[in-house]
Order: structure tokens, then C-alpha cells, then sequence
């Protein structure tokens, strides 16, 4: 299985620089040994499904509704994002967590309406500062997996401890390493031998200089990268450190 490389553009980019970033990626994209995806605000995935024609990057957004239509005023729905032309989807992610008060059981019925509307969720898990210091990481992850994944879950799993998210502080491969291991095992152990197979993704301050350690950990299956994804030869620059797992 190939890595994923997943841009998290966040709420970055005047439409025509989206457009130019998208087809920076494209241009260098050829050769590179892993599944590429960069998920604009859903204003512009219409304009960067149509820049990507052709090439072999995907589209995502970064948030979708649990219901497929109706007055939710300034939500966006699964199904208007698959009929933009993308096919992923990010779901509950730190910043949508901590700052639209998003639960487990909502991004449950997020990813429900994600697949249901064809998309593929990417599920984002991960603990504060304090949980760790704490030494409740491993706790709080087994919840939200437990919480956020229905089942059966066909998506993937972005582990993004919330203080390596933005800071520029990348957690040690020592430390990806025992979580991703601990993850995979809580999937086996909830989702038996389906747990296996699911994608698990490293995000938080993954730059060109710290990916090839990060994405050669074992059960490290990709990253989900902000700030350095809004940088095409940064973004590539991760992307060509993947490997197939
Ligand atoms: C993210 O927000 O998903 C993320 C990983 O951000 P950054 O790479 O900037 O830490």
C-alpha cells in the first residue's frame, strides 16, 4: 500500500492562489510514490478539482455536515462536496473540535454521511498537552476512536497530538511510534480483523526536513500536513520522502 500524503490548506488561499498552489503540486507530482491529496476550503474545490484534471492528486474538504441536505445555514453537505468532483473528506479535526464544540458522536454521524455520499473520511484523533503530561494520551485516543468511528469504518485515522498541530513542535518518532502501535491495536481489538487494514496517518508539524524519520516509523501510513502543504516544493518535498507500506 502506498503512503498518503494529505494537505490540510485550512482556511488559506484567495481562489487564484489555491488554483496555482494546486497546480504547482500537479506539475511535480510525477514520479512520486505516494497517493496525493490536498483538501481546500470547499469554496475552492470546484477550481481545484478542474486545476488537478488529469493529474493524479485528489481533492478533499475539510468538514462536512452529518445531514445530506436541509436548513443548516453555512453547513456544507457530503453530497454538495462529491458533486464538486472530491472524494475525501477531513472529519473532526482538532481546530473543529475545539472551536465548533464538535463531539465523538458527531463526527460519528459525520463520517456516516461522508461515506454514504461516497467520500472517503479522514478521521483526525489526538491528545492536548495536558492529557499527555497527564499520561492520559493513550485514553483519550482509545475514546475517540471508540467514539468517532462507526462500525463498519472505511476511511483512515490521522493521529494529531493537539500541540504539535501549528507549533512547529513535531513529536519524537519514539513517541508516533507507540501511539500508532497503540491505535492499531485498539483497531484491532474494536474492529477485529477490518482493523487491520485501516490507514493510520501522522499530522503535526511534518516538514521536508523531519518526514523521512516520521514517515518511516512502523504503522505510520502517511501524513496529514498543514502549514508546509500551503508550499508546493514543500509538499512535495514530504511527499517524495513516502515509501510504500
Ligand atoms: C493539521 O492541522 O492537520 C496539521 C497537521 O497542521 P501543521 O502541519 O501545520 O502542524
Amino acid at each position: 500500500m502506498r503512503q498518503l500524503i494529505a494537505g490540510n490548506w485550512k482556511m488559506n488561499c484567495l481562489g487564484a492562489d489555491a488554483v496555482a498552489l494546486a497546480r504547482a503540486v500537479a506539475a511535480g507530482a510525477a514520479g512520486i510514490q505516494a497517493d496525493l491529496l490536498v483538501c481546500p476550503t470547499a469554496l475552492h474545490v470546484a477550481a481545484v478539482v478542474q486545476a488537478l484534471k488529469g493529474s493524479a492528486v485528489a481533492v478533499g474538504g475539510q468538514d462536512c455536515h452529518m445531514a445530506p441536505k436541509g436548513a443548516h445555514t453555512g453547513d456544507i453537505a457530503a453530497p454538495m462536496l462529491a458533486d464538486l468532483g472530491a472524494g475525501w473528506v477531513i472529519l473532526g479535526h482538532s481546530e473543529r473540535r475545539q472551536n465548533h464544540g464538535e463531539t465523538d458522536e458527531m463526527v460519528r454521524e459525520k463520517v456516516l454521511a461522508a461515506v454514504a455520499a461516497g467520500l472517503t473520511p479522514i478521521v483526525c484523533v489526538g491528545e492536548t498537552e495536558e492529557q499527555r503530561v497527564g499520561g492520559q494520551e493513550t485514553e483519550v485516543v482509545g475514546w475517540q476512536i471508540s467514539g468517532s468511528l462507526p462500525k463498519p469504518f472505511s476511511g483512515v485515522i490521522a493521529y494529531e497530538p493537539l500541540w504539535a498541530i501549528g507549533t512547529g513542535r513535531t513529536a519524537t518518532e519514539q513517541d508516533v511510534a507507540a501511539m500508532h502501535g497503540f491505535i492499531r491495536e485498539e483497531l484491532v481489538r474494536q474492529f477485529g480483523e477490518e482493523g487491520r487494514g485501516i490507514r493510520i496517518l501522522y499530522g503535526g508539524s511534518v516538514r521536508p526536513a523531519n518526514a523521512p524519520g516520521l514517515l518511516a516509523v512502523p504503522e505510520v501510513a502517511g501524513a496529514l500536513v498543514g502549514g508546509a502543504s500551503l508550499d508546493a516544493a514543500d509538499f512535495l518535498a514530504i511527499a517524495r520522502a513516502a515509501r510504500s507500506v
